[in-house]
């Protein structure tokens, strides 16, 4: 194992919308940045096809291209981004806050900004896996506008599969709603929404037997877990809401989560419970969840980190 220590001012967790964002600010600020990529540089943004709701970009934009100009902007304002994973934090209130990166690399830092996101959880099926941005996608309001007047389907019982289907409801023919129990999980509000759309049809019961389609999704199979039957039902999009896990396990022993995982911030601000350490993005939004609100907060925590670290100086 290597010895080397390197001191940092601020230390970028990930490089999503959110780290990126909160590197510009960083840098701009002087505190020379040092952001750590992740296993997924570029994060969520980089399994999608078009951006269309990204304000600035009129005619679009693919996902993985936008994170690159995220990331060409940082550097070029000064953050040194870095491929790595960070493996293992010890925080401490004030800090200095120590980081390993790779299991090697030992990184003490004065402020520490969080940006690891989260990941969608998948049903794990190979079609799912091979459709996936031909069809199957885990974000109706990213990618839902693609299927407008054909007919989806969606799997999930919980508040962001009837959000989400909701929001279908308006663009497209017609939503299937694909719920492996009985009942729903989500609120009774969201319910009555969703039972009251003429356009979904909730089919209870039901799990998803496999996505059919070559290059693109044509049709889902599915499976009526209380008779066994199959049918196959023509769909051009599948939609999977089926709850997303925040990437904060390493943190736990540090920081307050709620029961999902998510970590806590203070209201209005980026603040954690410990200090010298925020959090931006999707680590701790279960509720919004895009890009723009990621940068937003990416930006916030940028401030916050940066007016922290000036009013310890002035302190000292
Ligand atoms: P949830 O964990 O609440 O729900 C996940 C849903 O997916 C459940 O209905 C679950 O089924 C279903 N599911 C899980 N695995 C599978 C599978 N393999 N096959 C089929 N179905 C599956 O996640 P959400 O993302 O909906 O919500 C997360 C949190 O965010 C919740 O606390 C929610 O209230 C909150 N939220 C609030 C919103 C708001 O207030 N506007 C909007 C969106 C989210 P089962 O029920 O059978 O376990």
């Amino acid at each position: 194992m290597s010895t080397e220590i390197e001191k940092v001012e601020c230390l970028i967790i990930g490089s999503g919308p959110a780290g990126y964002t909160a590197a510009i600010y960083a840098a701009r600020a002087d505190m020379k940045p040092v952001v750590y990529e992740g296993l997924q540089p570029g994060g969520q943004l980089t399994i999608t096809t078009d951006v269309e709701n990204y304000p600035g970009y009129p005619n679009g934009i693919m996902g993985p291209e936008m994170m690159e100009l995220f990331k060409k902007q940082a550097v070029r304002l000064g953050a040194d981004v870095r491929f790595g994973m960070v493996t293992s934090v010890e925080f401490t209130q004030g800090g200095p806050q120590k980081v390993t990166v790779d299991d090697t690399k030992q990184i003490v830092a004065d402020s520490v900004i969080i940006c690891t996101g989260a990941s969608a959880k998948w049903l794990g099926l190979p079609s799912e896996q091979r459709l996936n941005g031909s069809g199957v996608s885990a974000c109706a309001v990213c990618d839902g506008f693609f299927y407008r007047n054909t007919d989806v389907a969606i799997v999930g019982a919980g508040d962001t599969a009837c959000e989400e289907a909701s929001y279908l409801s308006k663009i497209c023919s017609k939503v299937y709603m694909l719920v492996r129990r009985s009942e729903f999980r989500a609120s009774k509000a969201m319910q009555h929404r969703v039972m009251n759309t003429p356009n979904i049809e909730v089919l209870f019961n039901t799990e998803t037997d496999e996505i059919l389609g070559d290059m693109t999704v044509e049709a889902v199979r599915v499976k009526n877990n209380v008779t066994g039957e199959l049918r196959e039902i023509p769909v051009n999009g599948f939609f999977v809401a089926i709850g997303h896990t925040p990437n904060t396990d390493i943190f736990k022993p540090y920081l307050q989560l709620d029961d999902q995982g998510y970590i806590i911030t203070k209201p209005d601000s980026t603040y954690t419970n410990i200090e010298g350490v925020f959090c931006a993005g999707d680590a701790q939004d279960k509720v919004y969840r895009q890009a723009v609100t990621a940068a937003g907060s990416g930006c916030m925590a940028a401030l916050d980190a940066e007016r922290w670290l000036s009013a310890r100086h002035a302190a000292s």
